[in-house]
């Protein structure tokens, strides 16, 4: 089934807005098996938002609109949409009551233009709106489905997940259902060229995406039914595991970070972060996970050789003979950490993150990661220059991403 997604505002089209309504859309729609063939975005004009309604009308089932749903005289997507319909705006009165409890809520007297917001297409079906006081509309006319949602991203993406979805779902019939692949310590082409039959099958389909040193491959099955798509996707889950396993961190885990807690959790264990050249970036990770706190007992920031010696008890004869981007330093350092708070596990980051501080033998990108555990204090040597320009920060989060992945494997061992 076609379907397109048609957005209303002025402020995108003059660039102050980034249109990301539209690609949150698509991603839903084509999960729940829609084609999505075009994007179209127009200003708040009611010719042009006509002609685009009309347009998409003639070439695909289903027209999404997002945005012109507000209350001032400008926002006038379902006036024009209920005229290209030939179809009356009624006063819905649950939508209304909802409006009320809004204002009463903020101790705010509501205008008379905010009721016009009460206001929906005859016949259509109508989703509340729990953040905000514009609902989604469906109407359904002649084989083709027009639904209307709230322009701000927040509203949109609720109202989506909780109805709007759903309602969709019956056009098309059949249930989409994908996994997810996460891979790290692998490039994209490696990963491209291991599963490249896989990624031009069509059912179940599989796509590849690359970002910060990950990359994610996404398993798509389309079926009858939940259990028959799970079952498609895991076969081939397992032909990608057959093939990089070792690379593989997690099926479904959103992120790194996410995976590295989820493993501490279930594992019952403690870490503490001593980082020089990741400067916080791994921590911070961390603490974006909700319950990190069952397992995140410290994380030191010791940038200075000063730091490294007064907080983490590195030695002084160490810095001055191996320097501070050195295993050994790493390893003291990852074995301070841990051994400052009691944690079951340390981990450490050194380097140089560049441009500046290079040299032959310890050039821009060397990094070397700390671990320490009950039983040992080991450190990995790692090269993470690509040799690109302005790749300070890509260092740093090369090297957040691999201490994250070799500490997780540790505790896995
Ligand atoms: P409101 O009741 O808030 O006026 P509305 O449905 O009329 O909602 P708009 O006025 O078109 O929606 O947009 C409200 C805000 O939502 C915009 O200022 C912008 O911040 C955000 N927004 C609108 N459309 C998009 C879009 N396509 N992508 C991202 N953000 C958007």
């Amino acid at each position: 089934m076609v379907a397109e997604i048609l957005n209303v505002g002025t402020e995108i089209l003059i660039g102050d807005i980034l249109n990301t309504n539209s690609r949150y859309l698509s991603l839903k729609l084509s999960e729940i098996g829609f084609d999505v063939l075009w994007h179209t975005t127009v200003g708040d004009n009611e010719k042009r938002i006509q002609l685009a309604v009309e347009t998409a009308l003639k070439r695909s089932d289903v027209l999404i609109i997002t945005g012109g749903l507000g209350p001032t005289k400008d926002d006038i997507t379902k006036e024009v949409v209920a005229s290209a319909l030939k179809k009356d705006l009624v006063e819905d009165l649950e939508v209304r009551k909802n409006i009320e409890k809004i204002f009463e809520n903020k101790k705010i007297t509501p205008t008379e233009n905010n009721f016009k917001q009460s206001l929906v297409i005859k016949g259509s079906t109508v989703f509340k709106n729990e953040n905000g006081t514009a609902p989604a509309i469906a109407v359904e006319e002649n084989g083709k489905v027009v639904v209307l949602l709230p322009g701000p991203p927040e509203e949109l993406a609720a109202i989506f997940e909780k109805d709007v979805e759903k309602y969709l779902k019956k056009f098309t019939g059949f249930t989409i259902f994908s996994k997810n692949v996460h891979i790290f310590g692998l490039p994209e082409s490696v990963v491209d060229e291991k599963v490249s039959d896989l990624l031009v099958q069509k059912n179940p389909t599989v796509g590849i995406y690359a970002k910060e040193g990950e990359v994610r491959l996404r398993v798509t099955a389309k079926a009858e039914n939940k259990k028959m798509c799970e079952d498609m996707a895991d076969l081939v889950v397992d032909l990608i595991k057959n093939r990089i396993g070792k690379y593989i961190y997690g099926i479904d885990v959103l992120n790194m970070q996410n995976a590295l807690v989820k493993t501490f959790i279930e594992k019952n264990k403690t870490l503490a972060v001593a980082e020089s050249c990741t400067g916080g970036l791994i921590s911070s990770k961390i603490v974006e996970i909700s319950g990190s706190s069952k397992i995140f007992k410290l994380g030191a920031v010791c940038y200075s050789n000063e730091a490294k010696q007064k907080i983490l008890g590195v030695k002084k004869s160490s810095l001055d003979r191996f320097g501070a981007v050195s295993s050994v330093v790493a390893k003291e350092m990852a074995f301070g950490v841990r051994n400052v708070c009691c944690a079951d596990f340390g981990v450490s980051t050194t380097g140089i993150a560049g441009p500046q501080g290079g040299s032959k033998e310890k050039p821009v990108g060397l990094v070397y990661i700390g671990i320490s555990t009950k039983k040992e204090t080991k450190a990995y040597k790692l090269l993470l220059s690509h040799g690109e320009r302005d790749e300070r920060n890509k260092i740093r989060i090369r090297a957040a991403l691999f201490a994250m992945d070799k500490i997780k494997r540790e505790v896995l061992k």
